[in-house]
């Protein structure tokens, strides 16, 4: 029967590991260069005086496509944060056809996303049927009240201008049809 190694506590494996990265981000060169140059090893940056790209797709902010949203509430039912307060009211709208009935549609009063309970799951942009919320990478919005984390619908329709152009869907993937293409919605 195999004796099993002892393991090293879990304590001591997380103090080695950090040691480790001390270590590289001290020595980027090794013991060939023994001077600490910690500017050049570290994988973080002086932010703000330094900033990063995020990638295209990043989740940034999201932002709202007005002229899209029906509100149907299905993100605010979906948001497993409750931060997506909608009201609406019902308006008429002219007939589709000449001679029909004028139809009855919602009009969107208010549509606010508290960025203070956001934990930026995305599933309101997931469930969405209607093209109205889109990903944008923008992350510098941090505000010094709290309160001004609410987003209004103005402020989520802002956003659009940030958010990256569609890329091409990889060949061979099953492309979904939507029902409102992005072109309409600007
Ligand atoms: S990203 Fe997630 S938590 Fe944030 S508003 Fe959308 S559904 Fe809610
Ligand atoms: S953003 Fe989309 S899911 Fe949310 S209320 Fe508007 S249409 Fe419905």
């Amino acid at each position: 029967m195999a004796i099993p190694k002892p393991k090293l506590p879990g304590f001591l494996q997380g103090m080695a590991v950090t040691a480790r990265t001390a270590k590289e981000t001290m020595f980027p060169d090794g013991m060939k260069n023994p001077i600490p140059q910690p500017s050049k090893g570290a994988a973080t940056v002086q932010y703000p005086h330094v900033k990063e790209a995020p990638a295209p797709r990043a989740r940034g902010v999201i932002s709202l496509q007005e002229d899209n949203c029906t509100s149907c509430m299905l993100c605010a039912r979906e948001c497993p944060d409750w931060c997506i307060y909608i009201e609406a009211h019902k308006t008429l709208a002219p007939p589709r056809r000449a001679g029909g009935k004028p139809r009855s549609v919602n009009t969107l009063d208010r549509f606010d996303i508290d960025y203070s309970l956001c934990m930026y799951c995305g599933i309101c942009v997931e469930v969405c049927p209607f093209e109205a919320l889109y990903w944008s990478p923008e992350y510098e919005y941090s505000e010094v009240r709290i309160a001004d984390l609410l987003h209004d619908k103005e402020r989520l329709g802002e956003w659009f201008e940030t958010v990256p152009e569609f890329e091409p869907y990889e060949a061979g993937s099953e492309a979904k049809q939507k029902k409102v293409s992005r072109k309409e919605a600007k």
